[in-house]
């Protein structure tokens, strides 16, 4: 008797998974290598896609001179950027940014969907824009994602190759808006001021600064304290972004660039 109890109960949890496992509290998707990635050295300065503002949101104009808080997350370009929360496959938790760049496309950085520790890939996300909190946002995405990311980190962290690209089944971007994206030349790089915003402990800050290369991919960013998480986007005066910060050191910060190996990827895929 006990033991048709016990296959009883047994067959009883098989047919509800739910009954044991943690709450569903994101979007599932899957990770695949982006393959092919030579460097590019030539970078231009061609504008290949334009940003985007949704006729009834608000677009903020004031860019201030120190790491501030936004308040107002819902309006163009901030309502762009997702506040990213969810799991690693191996349970690690994972907080990071992303920002859209097309109708459909948000870029990030690769370690924000690989746990480097693990060597394993996020499972469940939730992509909030205008995020003020888990109930006080713009927009919601939790349902199927795909991601491409330029490592999987086989050897341990490198911010080599540290970009990645996340397609929504949905045009999340007719929503939030989205930035547009430049390869600049390195001169056009060193020469300009670029913001860097993203979220920190559930808030969304920004800061201003310069950017010195690094290398075809790379850029130091010369921020002393850089205000959001990994997968920040670092954009112009315009709303162009020209790369993705990556990596904190001691005392510099790294983020990747928009090249036209990012460029000529995204379009081969038929997302620009
Ligand atoms: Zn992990």
């Amino acid at each position: 008797m006990k033991r048709i109890i016990l296959v009883l109960l047994a067959l009883l949890l098989a047919l509800s998974p739910c009954a044991l496992c943690e709450e569903d509290d994101g979007g599932e998707g899957a990770i695949n290598l982006i393959e092919e990635q030579d460097s590019f050295a030539n970078a231009g300065s061609l504008s290949l896609s334009e940003p985007f503002t949704p006729d009834d949101l608000e677009k903020t104009i004031l860019i201030g001179d120190d790491r501030v808080t936004v308040k107002k997350t819902k309006q163009y370009p901030y309502s762009a950027i997702a506040n990213i929360t969810g799991k690693f496959s191996c349970g690690c938790p994972t907080q990071s940014t992303g920002f859209m760049v097309t109708r459909n496309t948000l870029l990030t950085a690769a370690h924000c969907l690989v746990c480097q520790k693990h060597n394993k890939w996020a499972k469940k996300l939730t992509f909030y824009f205008g995020y003020k909190s888990n109930k006080n946002y713009l927009y919601r995405y939790k349902s199927h994602w795909e991601a491409y990311v330029g490592t999987l980190f086989p050897n341990g962290y490198t911010s080599e190759n540290d970009w990645a690209y996340v397609v929504f089944d949905k045009d999340v971007g007719d929503k939030t808006g989205w930035f547009g994206m430049r390869n600049l030349s390195d001169s056009e790089l060193e020469s300009g001021t670029f913001t860097v915003a993203g979220y920190r402990d559930k808030k969304l800050k920004y800061d201003v600064g310069g950017l010195r290369v690094m290398d075809s991919d790379r850029m130091w960013v010369d921020m002393d304290v850089l205000p959001g998480n990994s997968g920040s986007p670092i954009y112009d005066s315009d709303n162009y972004a020209v790369g993705i910060w990556t990596t904190y050191y001691d005392n510099a910060n790294s983020g990747f660039r928009i090249n036209s190996k990012m460029l000529d990827k995204l379009r081969a895929e038929g997302l620009l």
